[in-house]
């Protein structure tokens, strides 16, 4: 009687821990699918093509070197939140870019900006004497409607003197599509440097001088590697003053390298070592 009732006691103790074991074992931790972690990815942004000029990123603690590059957007900026401007903007410029829409002239404050971060209205630079100065210009977005209306936002904007904005930078802005007419790519980057004052409630910050580097490749969809000795780089800084219409965007020429010691970037650095040491040295003559 007692014999039997043991072994069907022990019997039971080893299903209890059969089981037991069993849903241990459905529970153990899962291994993970490859032991890297998820690393940022490189930007691929075809307007940044030629290289980051600064430390921008999409970091919202980097408030003042805050990069916007989403592939929506017909350009990639870096965007200083002190100073309520872009600090530079890139942007690649062939013939797909270029088409026949009218100016939208819609200029609006950015909404994909951080939350809680002040956004620049239209309205900021009403009275100010200033102009609406587009870094990539409305003119060279000009395939569709939304394209050319993504030029117009706030964050595409800083305050530019009349004669800066209307005359020398336009001019440049004019001679940039004539050589892509022509067949040409361009990789273009724009920004500011300095403060010579600040308008409004909200202290936008006004550049002291506007700089603009253009690098001019044969054919479009160009890559860094296809920079050579020989590329063709044009730059120049324009003195955000009135009183320079007689002057044309020539007269402010310089080498890359003397506005990388004024803006204290390095532009270019897609492009081999070696290679830039040799354009950036030069002053454009063309
Ligand atoms: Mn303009
Ligand atoms: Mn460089």
């Amino acid at each position: 009687m007692l014999k039997p009732r043991w072994q069907l006691f022990a019997i039971a103790a080893l299903l209890i821990a059969a089981i037991v074991g069993f849903i241990l074992f459905l529970n153990r931790p899962q291994t993970p699918i490859g032991t890297q972690p998820l690393l940022p990815s490189p930007v691929t942004n075809v307007h940044l093509t030629m290289g980051l000029p600064s430390e921008a990123t999409s970091n919202v603690a980097n408030a003042d070197d805050f990069l916007i590059a989403d592939n929506s957007r017909p350009y990639a900026i870096s965007y200083n939140n002190s100073k309520h401007i872009p600090n530079w903007s890139s942007w690649q410029l062939n013939k797909s870019w270029l088409g026949t829409v009218p100016r939208s002239n819609d200029f609006r404050s950015d909404p994909s900006l951080p939350k809680g971060w002040y956004q620049v209205k239209s309205s900021d630079y009403n009275g100010s004497g200033y102009d609406r100065g587009h870094l990539t210009p409305s003119a060279d977005r000009t395939k569709d409607l939304q394209t050319n209306s993504a030029t117009f936002l706030m964050t595409n904007i800083v305050p530019q003197t009349a004669d800066n904005n209307r005359d020398v930078w336009e001019g440049l802005e004019s001679e940039s599509r004539r050589l892509v007419n022509t067949g040409k790519e361009l990789y273009i980057i724009a920004g500011g440097i300095g403060e010579k004052g600040a308008i409004g409630a909200q202290k936008i910050s006004v550049p002291s001088s506007t700089w603009k580097i253009i690098v001019v490749m044969d054919k479009p969809n160009s890559k860094a590697s296809d920079v050579s000795e020989k590329t063709r780089v044009i730059a120049i800084d324009v003195p955000n003053i009135q009183g320079i219409k007689d002057k044309t965007w020539r007269d402010y020429r310089l080498s890359v390298d003397a506005l990388e010691q004024r803006t204290g970037y390095d532009f270019l650095s897609n492009v081999p070592e070696a290679i830039q040491t040799v354009i950036e040295s030069k002053v454009d003559q063309g």
